[in-house]
């Protein structure tokens, strides 16, 4: 990467960290995804039941081998006969773990989800979340995230192959499809209610998108 917007990832993701550690959220800085990844492991119990939301950034991460170890108890929404049922019992997971679409200079973090497990295990149902989030996602503010969430919405689309109009233009036109993949938006305020249940890992590096 260019070391000046190196230079700059390191000193937004710091800010981030410090702005989300004052809003009451366990705020971890990682210089790299490799780091985030040992620090990650470190914050999951052996025996813990794991949920996971559907995340690039933690593909990046290869998480996935270790966690189908016997040390823990997955929740494998990617190797399942029923998505729906393994999503239920993540929201009930003693860790879930998560990336995010947006996270605000201002300690807030935005989602758009298409079923809602994603938002709905963020905020409420498993003990302890992780999250780890890229540079490339610190925004100003939630008007900014929102703008983001539009933005990004139609390559998940394209990821994901829902056949939504944006599939074809690469642009959000707030559509109608039976397919639809933004039904819900989640934004966390403030994490003080539960002491060391949100945890941020904030990286200095591009991840996801
Ligand atoms: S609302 Fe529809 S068109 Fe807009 S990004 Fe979502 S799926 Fe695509």
């Amino acid at each position: 990467m260019n070391p000046l917007r190196q230079w700059k990832n390191e000193l937004t993701a710091q800010r981030a960290v410090k702005v989300l550690a004052e809003k009451g959220y366990n705020a971890v800085y990682a210089k790299s995804l490799a780091e985030a990844r040992e620090k990650l492991f470190e914050m999951i119990p052996e025996g813990s039941s794991i949920g996971l939301g559907g995340s690039e950034t933690l593909a990046a991460m290869n998480i996935l081998e270790e966690l189908r170890t016997d040390k823990y108890r997955l929740f494998d929404r990617y190797n399942c006969k029923n998505h729906f049922e393994v999503c239920r019992d993540s929201l009930m997971s003693d860790v879930f773990i998560s990336g995010t679409n947006a996270v605000t200079l201002n300690g807030e973090l935005v989602n758009i989800d298409c079923s809602g497990s994603r938002t709905a295990a963020i905020m409420y149902g498993p003990r302890k979340v992780i999250v780890v989030v890229g540079a490339n996602k610190i925004v100003p503010d939630i008007a900014h995230a929102l703008e983001r969430l539009k933005e990004i919405a139609p390559m998940n689309v394209k990821r994901l192959h829902h056949g939504c109009p944006c599939e074809t233009t690469g642009f959000c036109a707030d559509c109608n499809a039976p397919n639809r993949m933004c039904n819900h938006i989640g934004i966390t305020l403030n994490a003080q209610k539960f002491p060391g249940r949100l945890n941020v890992i904030v990286v200095a590096e591009e991840a996801g998108f």
